[in-house]
């Protein structure tokens, strides 16, 4: 069994924390029970203890990042009609493309796509557009966003510390991309974005990994966060068994309110956070619990209702509505 590290809260230092969640590890099925604690002070939930930062690699064997399957979807989105409709919706709707002319009719009959993904181009990181403009992914793993994000016009950079995901965006899409941690970068560029996409739950260091996207950052340059959401309906209604906790590879554990004020302490402002969640987020938890033992009848018709797709779709729009959904991501402007 791999020892773990009893810590004080990440960002305030302070010793007393109370036990929230106590799980296992449901996603790499590493052995052996893992809580996550509220700090008494400031609120911040972690998991603690964690694993040294040494033993780091243990804990995420068979990870499906560490697989780039995820990779054709990307390619495939911009051929033929979607990638009109992206395009198109990119140029009316996000002002890209500022020398192209924009063409009403057009814009009328990508109206109902732009409405179906306007979230989820948000949720996705799209950012507000910047002429000839820089971004910066800090955890970028094979490049599926930054690859994207270049082709809509923007100079990207990564920074990623696992070689073997830095060495295939580098070999494969063309992109450069650092391999250490941020806080000893040395790219020497500025930037209109910095991203950082499902990577502060997983960092030891949260608020130097803000710190660092900060400096990295021009006057004005937004910075986009996409994290878990600890105060979801989803770690709600199935706690221990809630399937975005992925402990303990995540580390951290954000709340709406606690990233915000979190921004706010390190100079940040116009904060604001887009709601949204996946399937996996209500099919895992009821699949780990079936593994466990039987469903209750309310387990029972939750797992009906969520067989349906559209059936999802609403239940997603309730959790957006409530900002319960099981994910967040966050645009923030620097001071
Ligand atoms: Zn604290």
């Amino acid at each position: 069994m791999n020892k773990l590290n009893t810590i004080n809260c990440n960002l305030c230092g302070s010793k007393k924390n109370k036990t929230v969640i106590t799980t296992k590890d449901y996603l790499h099925k590493i052995p052996g029970k893992y809580s996550i604690v509220t700090c008494e002070n400031c609120g911040f939930s972690f998991t603690n203890p964690r694993p040294f930062e040494k033993d780091l690699g243990k804990f995420y064997t068979n990870s499906p990042y560490f697989k780039p399957t995820i990779f054709k979807k990307s390619v495939d989105v911009n051929k033929g009609i979607k990638q009109f409709l992206r395009h198109t919706i990119f140029r009316e709707y996000f002002n890209y493309y500022p020398t192209e002319k924009r063409n009403l009719l057009e814009k009328i009959i990508v109206l109902p796509f732009y409405l179906l993904t306007k979230n989820g181009l948000r949720a996705f990181g799209t950012p507000n557009f910047v002429k000839n403009g820089k971004l910066l992914d800090i955890g970028c793993a094979w490049g599926l966003y930054l690859n994207e994000m270049k082709q809509t016009g923007w100079n990207v950079q990564g920074n990623e510390i696992d070689k073997k995901c830095a060495n295939w965006a580098k070999k494969n899409l063309g992109i450069n991309v650092e391999s250490s941690p941020i806080e000893k970068s040395k790219i020497k560029d500025k930037f209109d974005v910095v991203a950082t996409r499902m990577t502060l739950e997983h960092v030891y260091y949260p608020k130097t990994v803000i710190n660092s996207a900060k400096k990295l950052l021009k006057k004005n340059g937004e910075l986009i966060i996409t994290i878990p959401n600890f105060g979801s309906n989803e770690v709600k209604i199935f706690k221990e068994h809630a399937y975005t906790l992925q402990i303990p590879t995540h580390l951290n554990h954000f709340t709406p309110k606690k990233i915000r004020d979190l921004l706010k302490s390190e100079g940040f402002s116009k904060i604001k956070i887009i709601f949204w969640s996946n399937d996996h987020d209500i099919l895992k938890p009821l699949n780990y619990i079936e593994n466990e033992r039987d469903l209750t009848t309310k387990e029972k018709i939750l797992k009906s209702v969520f067989k349906q797709k559209i059936l999802r779709r609403v239940y997603f729009l309730f959790d957006r509505a409530s900002h319960g959904s099981s994910r967040m991501t966050i645009f923030a402007q620097k001071d």
